[in-house]
């Protein structure tokens, strides 16, 4: 039971338990004194009668003992009572029970005090002989002369009277028990129906302190507890509206933090880690679970790192720094530390901003680099255009011989600027995806033999025979030209790289999807393959995976020497990817290469 509850029905139950108690005492006093009163009126009331009945003679005293005590005697035969009679000096001459002779002076007995003053008295002693209580009452003979008249006393055992009380006891506090017991539960039920609501408020608060903000009070809305507990109610819900908000912000949050393409780490002002997100982890490379809520120098990092947080959470400045980190593997991380205030410009910690610029950097490199490349490229024929100019106005050109091999030279070297710059426009174009592809369906085989014939002309001039292998009906969606510029690259190079007297062949065949482990049926095919073999001079193993790249020849001055630009390869293979193919090679040093394009049937 609640304590409450608990106290107020102690309370309740002590007063009526105190009540019930005092009007109990004081109805049995009341009763007994009513009895008491009673039963003097009724003695009194006898001893009227008696005296009624008897004389008073006028003898001597001898006379008077003989006289009263047979009168006693006489008298208690029929009443069964102890009677007295006393002379006004308060001489015993007659008693029913004892010897008047062997008794003192009654004068200073209470009851006869008592009525010599007031004419009626009464006295409850405790008899010698008996042992029991006795109620004496006396009254004078002559009520006219109080102070000198004779009197009569009669003496009642109270023995029973005391027991008829004492039966009269017991009933009295029986009923006052049931009395006390009922109203005792009437107390509980009172209690329990004051405190019900109460305890239930005060549990639906405990629920709200728990978190539980759907606890709601359900007693009554009327009185002060009602009021009570209907702000109690208003107090949950906007509680649980604003757990509610919290929650949302808390999840948008989350999910704005982890979408983040940039690494977020949260550091509180004594340097422990608050929080982190996904992206953080991976560019930092140390787990959140593992680190959050400890200090950033337990983390596995780079000094310089830890170097950077101690600094900025001193300074509480904007920090920026571009760290490389080595493990698990490289790459150059661009960090901005920004210190953090919260209301009244407490300082809260610090945010660091994480961002992997590796492929940033590189692309960087990259174009620079290129850029030096090509410069370079450009600076070698119109040194050897500039020079041999030179050599010819100093006064070569007046040899006709010297001057027409020296002339030759500079067309073939303007020539070379020329393709040169011609490839880098169209590198340029078709890197940056701004050739609008024309596709309709092309026929294999006639294209190939339509490709052959083009560059015929310069096979025979290396005796290099021109093969092709190619099924009639194979059809490829694409832009014609696009291809034949591909083909074109593919088949000179071979040339190029070829011996007199060797060969380059091309086949193509269609790519059949498996199905259940069989080949689908026949024209159901969704790739085509072209492949490009030679039987020249090969790539070494070492430069297989470069000779894609804009300037990447494997022998330079013999590239130079057949007019390569180190361009083809890097132009074809974004051909190829324009068509959504793609393209490998495979080559032995001496013995060839083969060059394997894949494209879909489909664009
Ligand atoms: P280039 O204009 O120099 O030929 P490419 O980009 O077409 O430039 O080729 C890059 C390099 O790849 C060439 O310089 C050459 O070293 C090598 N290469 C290309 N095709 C072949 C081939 N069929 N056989 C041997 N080497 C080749």
């Amino acid at each position: 039971m609640n304590s409450f509850r608990f106290r107020l029905t102690t309370m309740m139950i002590v007063l009526i338990g105190l009540s019930v108690l005092a009007s109990g005492l004081f109805i049995g006093k009341t009763y007994k004194e009513n009895y008491l009163d009673n039963l003097q009126q009724s003695m009194v009331r006898e001893m009227k009668v008696v005296l009624s009945k008897t004389d008073w003679p006028s003898g001597s005293l001898e006379e008077q003992y003989a006289y009263f005590t047979n009168e006693a005697q006489r008298f208690k035969k029929v009443t069964g009572e102890r009677i007295t009679f006393i002379l006004g000096d308060g001489t015993v001459v007659g008693d029913s029970d004892h010897d008047p002779k062997s008794m003192e002076n009654h004068l200073d007995r209470n009851e006869i005090r008592m009525a010599r003053e007031t004419g009626e008295g009464r006295d409850i002693r405790l008899s010698e002989t008996t042992k029991s209580n006795f109620m004496y009452v006396a009254i004078p003979v002559d009520p006219a002369s109080l102070s000198s008249s004779p009197m009569l006393r009669l003496a009642m055992n109270l023995g029973e009277v005391e027991a008829s009380i004492s039966k009269m006891w017991m009933v009295l506090l029986l009923g006052l028990l049931v009395l006390f017991i009922i109203a005792a539960l009437l107390c509980y039920r009172i209690a329990k129906g004051l405190t019900r609501p109460l305890e239930q408020i005060s549990e639906v608060a405990k629920q709200i302190k728990n978190h539980q903000y759907e606890a709601r009070v359900t007693g009554p809305d009327k009185g002060e507890i009602g009021e009570l507990g209907q702000s109690i109610n208003a107090m949950a819900a906007s509680l649980q509206e604003q757990m509610r908000q919290i929650r949302q912000n808390e999840t948008q949050l989350e999910s704005v933090l982890e979408n983040m393409i940039n690494g977020i780490v949260m550091i509180d002002r004594d340097g422990k880690i608050v929080l982190m997100n996904q992206r953080a982890e991976e560019v930092l490379g140390f787990s959140a679970k593992e680190f959050e809520g400890r200090h950033y120098t337990e983390a596995k990092q780079q000094y310089e790192l830890a170097q950077m947080i101690q600094e900025g959470l001193e300074l509480r400045e904007h920090l920026k720094e571009e760290l490389t980190f080595y493990f698990p593997v490289e790459r150059l991380l661009e960090l901005h530390l920004v210190p953090v205030f919260h209301a009244g410009d407490e300082f809260g910690g610090a945010l660091l901003v994480v961002q992997d610029v590796s492929a940033i950097r590189r692309l960087e490199r990259m174009r620079s680099e290129f850029v030096a490349n090509v410069s370079h490229e450009l600076k070698t024929p119109v040194a050897a255009v500039k020079g041999f100019a030179e050599t010819l106005l100093g006064g070569a050109v007046n040899d006709p011989e010297i001057a027409r091999s020296f002339l030759q030279i500079i067309f073939d070297e303007s020539e070379r600027l020329n393709r040169l710059i011609g490839d880098l426009l169209e590198l340029s174009k078709v890197e940056s995806r701004r050739v609008p592809l024309h596709f309709s369906p092309i026929e294999m085989s006639g294209f190939i033999a339509k490709t052959i014939e083009v560059i015929s002309a310069e096979a025979a001039k290396k005796r290099i025979i021109l093969d092709m292998r190619v099924e009639e009906g194979i059809y490829v969606e694409a832009d014609e030209d696009r291809l034949l510029q591909i083909l074109m690259n593919l088949l000179s190079n071979g040339i190029n790289y070829t011996p007199e007297g060797g060969k380059v062949s091309v086949s193509v065949e269609p790519l059949y999807k498996k199905q259940g482990g069989r080949l689908k049926q026949e024209g159901d095919y969704e790739h085509i393959r072209i492949r490009i073999t030679d039987t020249g001079i090969g790539i070494p193993k070492k430069d297989l995976p470069r000779i894609f790249e804009r300037f990447y020849r494997v022998d330079k001055a013999r590239s130079r020497s057949s007019g390569g630009t180190g361009l083809g390869l890097s132009i074809v293979k974004h051909l190829v990817e324009l068509h959504k193919g793609t393209i490998t090679v495979e080559s032995t040093v001496g013995v060839g290469s083969t060059f394997t394009i894949e494209l879909p049937v489909l664009q």
